[in-house]
């Protein structure tokens, strides 16, 4: 995703931003902007009287100049609001406070000598 403006490409004022990805997107933008917007008349114009070679020099221009544009982080689905979550996140529980050797030492209670036999 690259940047440029209107007058990255040549028109005097015009700082109308063009985001694309190719230059392919790029010029189709631009023809979109320029025969849109009545601040480039004088560009429709010229544009339509442009020999081929002209054309041909303006395209590598702007080829050029679309190159040495950096290249920017791909664009975001939509910037989403910086609100809190509705659910928090869930505390993370302490583990269990029992003793692993509680169990075990209460069985091992010394059993009482079983009775005598009656007489
Ligand atoms: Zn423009």
């Amino acid at each position: 995703m690259k940047t440029l403006t209107c007058q990255d490409l040549g028109a005097p004022t015009c700082t109308h931003e063009y985001k694309a990805n190719t230059y392919e997107e790029l010029m189709a933008q631009m023809h979109e902007h320029v025969a849109a917007d009545p601040v480039h008349e004088p560009e429709r114009q010229a544009m339509a009287a442009a020999t081929p070679e002209q054309l041909a020099e303006w395209d590598a221009k702007w080829r050029a100049t679309f190159a040495a544009k950096p290249d920017e982080a791909p664009a975001q689905p939509a910037p989403t609001p910086a609100a809190p979550s509705p659910v928090p996140a869930e505390p993370v529980a302490p583990p269990e406070a029992v003793a692993p050797s509680a169990a075990t030492t209460a069985t091992e209670a010394i059993t009482p000598p079983p009775a005598p036999p009656a007489a």
